[in-house]
């Protein structure tokens, strides 16, 4: 239907970026690849010298608006790049199309010139990140179907290779970095030596300092960033994506003073068993932990700046601008606790995510605790409740609280088993 708007429009119409390259990859036996659900569609039209005041792309998206009205239209950008999405939809799930604008519509070349339209979509494709995702299939007559490969996307395809189209991608845009990890892990490619080279020269080149300068400056980059690092962090490959990373020695450009070394990759690996052992129903934001381990390396001023930066949520910020003072707490007091209540007391304050980051920060000893306090003792429970002091007799108010903290407190050092026991508790 998009196709047809564009024809009777005489425009151009093509199907770019990643589904492009994953169609082709499921038409090859790389079976690491092929995917279930339906792919995010990345649409590029070519407009023209189109005068009127709306981006083609967002013409588009509106005029495929109206035929399925089911659809929620987003218009974002200063070149308005256009979204369509749709959610829980009855035939398939979810999808979400972009559609972006050709950039020779912004300058007056005279239309239908085959040179203009060659040059448009090349130009397009030319900021693109690497070979396999810069290929385009042609949507509209007169040649559709047309594979568009002006960077050797094929061959990169066929030999599984990462390779950049120019050599200042990585610096000209350093969340490329992270992308070429992730892609090469994800569908079990190989960054090409050259590409290599240029992470290598952009890292020395000092691309963390640019990325914090640049990131107090744009929104957009501090976004992106985030999202590299979400998409590698709650991938199932995000093991041999930071390993890859660290060969790289892109870790600093998280910040110039991290580095993935034994004692730090035992941390996440910890965190991530833990997290799969107690977050069983996954509400947490499993990969901002392991986010928060990492940044946990550095000088607590250091790491809340580029937590800053990256806009983590604010309680992320906060767990790590305090999780000093909880170390050095805990650490005066809970060598000394031997009653389970008390060691309940002293950790019952902090949630999931701080206790699985404290338990790989802090000694041995510490951890056994934590372990404990998540197994057990959160567990227990007093065997009689507020409704059972009701039935008692005892007159609902604010001595509730203390008494059925006393009640819990007894059940963990093991004074009381049964409901009589408790009764007779407290009685006493
Ligand atoms: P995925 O399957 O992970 O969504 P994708 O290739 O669709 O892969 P997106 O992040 O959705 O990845 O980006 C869509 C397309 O936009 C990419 O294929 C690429 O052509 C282009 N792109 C995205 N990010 C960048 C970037 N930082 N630099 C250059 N081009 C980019």
């Amino acid at each position: 239907a998009i196709a047809k708007q564009a024809e009777v429009r005489g425009w151009q119409l093509y199907l770019v970026g990643g589904a492009v390259r994953d169609l082709l990859l499921s038409g090859t036996n790389n079976s690491k690849q092929a995917q279930s659900s339906l792919p995010d569609i990345d649409l590029v039209v070519d407009g023209f010298h189109q005068t009127a005041d709306q981006a083609a792309g967002v013409e588009l998206a509106r005029s495929l608006q109206q035929t399925y009205p089911d659809a929620r239209l987003q218009v974002h950008g200063r070149f308005q790049t256009a979204a369509l999405t749709w959610h829980n939809h009855p035939e398939f799930d979810s999808l979400w199309v972009d559609i972006a604008t050709a950039r020779t519509e912004f300058y007056p070349y005279p239309a239908a010139n085959p040179e203009v339209e060659a040059s448009s979509i090349r130009q397009d494709l030319y900021r693109r990140d690497f070979t396999i995702n810069a290929l385009a299939i042609r949507l509209t007559p007169p040649r559709v179907g047309e594979m568009l490969d002006f960077f050797g996307g094929l061959l990169d395809l066929k030999a599984k290779q990462i390779r950049v189209l120019h050599a200042n991608s990585f610096i000209e845009d350093p969340t490329r970095i992270f992308r070429a990890v992730r892609f090469a892990v994800r569908l079990g490619f190989a960054i090409d030596p050259q590409t290599e080279g240029y992470i290598h020269h952009a890292i020395a080149s000092g691309v963390y300092h640019r990325i914090q300068l640049e990131m107090e400056k744009t929104p957009a980059l501090q976004t992106r960033l985030k999202q590299e690092l979400k998409y590698i962090l709650e991938a199932p490959y995000w093991k041999s994506a930071v390993r890859l990373l660290s060969d790289l020695g892109a870790m600093c450009c998280i910040h110039s003073n991290l580095h993935l070394d034994d004692r730090l990759w035992w941390q996440l690996r910890l965190v991530d068993r833990w997290l799969r052992r107690f977050d069983t129903n996954h509400t947490l934001e499993q990969w901002l932990v392991l986010l928060e381990v990492l940044l946990a390396q550095l000088a607590t001023p250091d790491r809340v700046k580029v937590a800053e930066n990256l806009q983590l949520p604010a309680d992320s910020i906060e767990r790590l601008r305090s999780l000093d003072q909880i170390q050095a707490n805990l650490m005066a007091n809970l060598p000394a606790c031997f009653r389970p209540s008390q060691i309940y007391q002293h950790l019952h304050p902090y949630n999931l995510p701080t206790l699985t980051l404290l338990a790989v920060l802090m000694p041995r000893h510490t951890r056994r605790q934590i372990w404990h306090y998540l197994t057990h003792l959160t567990t227990v429970k007093p065997p009689i409740d507020g409704n059972d002091l009701k039935a008692m007799g005892y007159k609902p108010g604010k001595q509730y609280k203390p008494m059925l903290e006393a009640l819990l407190n007894a059940t963990l050092d093991g004074e009381i088993h049964d409901r009589s026991q408790a009764e007779a508790f407290l009685q006493a």
